[in-house]
């Protein structure tokens, strides 16, 4: 299928970070040409006075948890711990999938067009994005034996989960040690041993709280980063989530490792963690640092526009610099830096020729979007663009939203119900 955007904005994320009023031609799964276009093609976006930008990327998040929205508001976080930790032990692999199902539609809907998630049940998780052409980056959780409410052992489950999923291609099966609290220094070596003899990266929470950082500290005499350091855990390629409490040393380590951080800025301030994820000092030491919402029991929103505009905000002002964070440097972590830390520089992350054909169309024509034009677009996209702007969004050369609404009738019919208020 050839699908023709037309007459757009065009917000190419490239080296340049060209906007170019231009055309779209996608070709099968790939971007087959940016530049004005009037041959024949199956399908005709008109993208006038709009933007296309490349779709965005949530690079932390428990997808499943969609359906936990609300549960746990404005608790103390071991409450919060303790609350969600006993609905997700009551949970079923129906309830994760529709979890799941509601999360990925709320994603599409806003112009997410690839996701990071952890969590346990990941096969209902890929079964929900396969459904709707999600693409899903997907970390089977991995605890002490003694500590999870899965059956059987958490590291055989996802070695199983992976040998299950590997090659599928919007699927990309991955370890996820939950994170040092909970997963001893033998847990850890096997998650990383497994990740190694599959090909595959590790993706955890670390060092979220500083009552965590203490925690461990007393226990092993030293600090989360130090610790998987000195246990040689570290390895490039893996994901680390929020990384708030963490020494200039231990930033230094996680650059110099080149593991990659999921900012969550939103969960964090939520939560009150207390600190501020040191992201900018990341960049500057050439770390790697995306994205991500968490999921919808700490956020409770999986919309990666407001994520970028609260990111945007918290180290203008915790820095007291409006020019700390940019626009353009939040929409680089969304997309181009998020496709980085997957290891997919060359496929997501920006509108090229060549690359995967995941793109947004964001209908900037709305009056709280006026006016836009190519001077003022990446500002808009970040301050004032929510996902509810979002009209268009294509996952591997698929139209999955058009118009604003799911393309997929089956999905919209399952999601009907799916999520609403029950008594
Ligand atoms: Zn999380």
């Amino acid at each position: 299928m050839s699908v023709l955007i037309k007459g757009g904005y065009v917000v190419t994320q490239n080296a340049n970070r060209l906007i170019l009023q231009t055309d779209v031609l996608i070709e099968g799964n790939r971007i087959e040409k940016v530049g004005s276009h009037a041959g024949e093609c199956d399908h005709i976006i008109d993208a006038s006075g709009k933007l296309v930008i490349p779709g965005l990327i949530n690079l932390h998040g428990h997808v499943s948890m969609a359906a936990m929205r609300g549960i746990a508001d404005d608790l103390p976080f071991e409450e919060f711990l303790k609350r969600t930790f006993t609905a997700d032990a009551k949970q079923t692999d129906e309830g994760v999938l529709e979890g799941a199902r509601l999360g990925c539609a709320e994603m599409a809907l806003s112009g997410t067009t690839s996701f990071l998630d952890l969590y346990y049940s990941q096969d209902q998780i890929a079964k929900a994005a396969e459904e709707l052409g999600m693409r899903g980056f997907l970390a089977w959780a991995v605890l002490d034996d003694d500590k999870t409410t899965q059956k059987g052992s958490p590291i055989k489950n996802c070695e199983q989960f992976i040998d299950r999923w590997k090659g599928n291609e919007l699927i990309t099966p991955l370890v996820g040690p939950q994170g040092v609290y909970i997963c001893s220094e033998e847990t850890m070596r096997k998650a990383r041993e497994l990740a190694a003899r599959k090909n595959s990266f590790c993706h955890y929470h670390l060092s979220e709280t500083r009552k965590e950082v203490y925690a461990h500290l007393q226990e092993t005499g030293k600090r989360p980063v130090d610790w998987l350091e000195s246990i040689e855990f570290l390895a490039g390629g893996d994901v680390a989530a929020h990384s708030v409490w963490i020494t200039k040393h231990e930033a230094k380590l996680l650059a110099d490792a080149k593991v990659s951080v999921a900012h969550c800025p939103t969960s964090n301030m939520k939560l009150a963690v207390g600190g501020v994820s040191p992201v900018i000092e990341l960049r500057e030491l050439g770390g790697i640092v995306g994205l991500g919402t968490d999921g919808c029991a700490s956020n409770n929103s999986l919309d990666m526009f407001t994520e970028m505009k609260v990111c945007a905000l918290l180290h203008k002002h915790y820095r007291w610099d409006p020019a700390a964070m940019s626009a353009q440097d939040v929409l680089d972590m969304a997309t181009i830096e998020g496709a980085r830390a997957l290891g997919m520089t060359d496929k997501l992350g920006s509108i090229e020729e060549g690359k995967l054909a995941d793109i947004v169309v964001v209908d900037s024509t709305q009056i709280g979007m006026r006016p836009t034009t190519s001077e003022n677009a990446v500002s808009n996209l970040i301050y004032s663009c929510t996902g509810r702007n979002v009209c268009c969004t294509i996952i591997d050369g698929n139209i999955v939203v058009l118009n604003g609404k799911l393309k997929n009738a089956e999905a919209e019919e399952m999601l009907e119900t799916t999520g609403s208020t029950k008594s």
